[in-house]
């Protein structure tokens, strides 16, 4: 990254090509499906990705049970796309039956829309029960899979969607600035026209890199680097399963350790990802969060504030280049941190 790349020299233009490869290949996308890259953040391609694929006459069914899918609502408002919601608490999956019931409901409905790891409090949705129910009734599955992509399982062999996004510095973990979205070929070739922005146009990306392997507009040129070299990483841990293991062996820690000193987690076992973990806010008079935040911060690790509506929570994050050395180290600092806030009982209140 310290080295400055031409972003249309013959070497960059490579890399380029080649990183679009190793992307579909972890979904096992192989000729059917493409990736498009986009500058930005992980919500920069969320966006490209619903005004492209949604065409303009189209109707989406939104699958909501956290912030993520909160944002996607917000994007079709914006954007005039015409949807439906469906929302589950935050500690709840979203349930395909009921998806099946909405879609029979309502003939209008092109595309559903799900988030794969909501982020907003760690649970996992069932995605590949909702492809299947989709594929059933004749509708296009498009996925927000940002915080699971590249550590949750997802095969396109297996389970058939339409599109993806993720982005460069999740389960990945590459730095910083890009997202991507690996499409399937035959709907992306259908998609002309629909976006109503410029840069956000992932026909239109997608046609300029086919065309020369070059972005259209200044791409993260440091970034991209660092996602090939985190590819390397990636695949010498074993791809998907070497590092999705890691993670849960990381969780698994986590939420024991936490349980031992009285946490409770907001969900059951079977809901959660191992990506990251919401805990209830204690009960104990003597927990002061921006404390315990910032006793943390100084002992060298950064948690989460909560971002639930359904309780007062906080989160710790599994994911990333971590492993069981970090996360014990992080259990030994929230014991000193305890202590010296006097905190005894860190069980939730009664309203949790
Ligand atoms: C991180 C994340 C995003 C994107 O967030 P940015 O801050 O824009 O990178 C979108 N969806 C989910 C589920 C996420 O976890």
């Amino acid at each position: 990254m310290a080295h400055d790349w031409g972003s249309r020299d013959t070497r960059f233009i490579e890399l380029n090509r080649r990183l679009r490869q190793r992307l579909v290949e972890i979904v096992d996308g192989a000729e059917n499906y493409t990736c498009v890259p986009l500058q930005g953040s992980g919500t920069f391609v969320v966006e490209a990705m619903l005004v492209t694929l949604i065409p303009r006459s189209g109707k989406v069914l939104l699958l909501i049970n956290g912030a993520y899918g909160k944002r996607m609502q917000a994007i079709c408002q914006i954007h005039g796309r015409a949807f439906e919601v469906l929302e589950w608490p935050e500690d709840q999956p979203i349930d395909p039956a009921a998806v099946k019931n909405a879609l029979n409901a309502d003939p209008a409905l092109t595309h559903i829309c799900a988030v794969h790891c909501e982020t907003t409090s760690g649970i996992i949705n069932p995605v590949h029960e909702l492809a299947l129910v989709a594929h059933k009734a004749g509708r296009r599955l498009i996925i927000d899979a940002m915080s699971a992509f590249g550590a949750i399982d997802l095969n396109a062999r297996q389970t058939p969607f339409d599109a993806v996004v993720a982005s460069s510095n999740k389960c990945l973990e590459g730095s910083p600035g890009m997202g991507f979205c690996i499409v399937r070929k035959a709907s992306l070739f259908e998609c002309l026209g629909n976006a109503d922005s410029l840069v956000l146009d992932l026909h239109d990306q997608w046609r300029a890199m086919e065309a020369n392997d070059q972005w259209r507009f200044t791409p993260p040129t440091h970034c991209i680097l660092a996602l090939d070299q985190a590819l390397n990483e990636f695949d010498a841990e074993g791809g998907v399963a070497g590092r999705g293991a890691r993670y849960r062996a990381n969780c698994e820690a986590l939420v024991s350790g936490m349980r031992a000193m009285g946490f409770e987690t907001l969900l059951s076992d079977t809901l959660q990802a191992p990506i990251i973990v919401t805990f209830h806010m204690p009960e104990d008079i003597n927990f002061d969060f921006s404390t315990f935040y910032s006793m943390m911060g100084e002992k060298g690790f950064v948690i989460y504030p909560g971002k639930l509506t359904v309780a007062d929570s906080f989160r710790i994050g599994c994911i990333g280049r971590i492993g069981l050395e970090q996360i014990n180290g992080a259990l030994a600092a929230i014991r000193e941190t305890l202590q010296h806030m006097d905190v005894r009982n860190c069980g939730p209140g009664k309203d949790a």
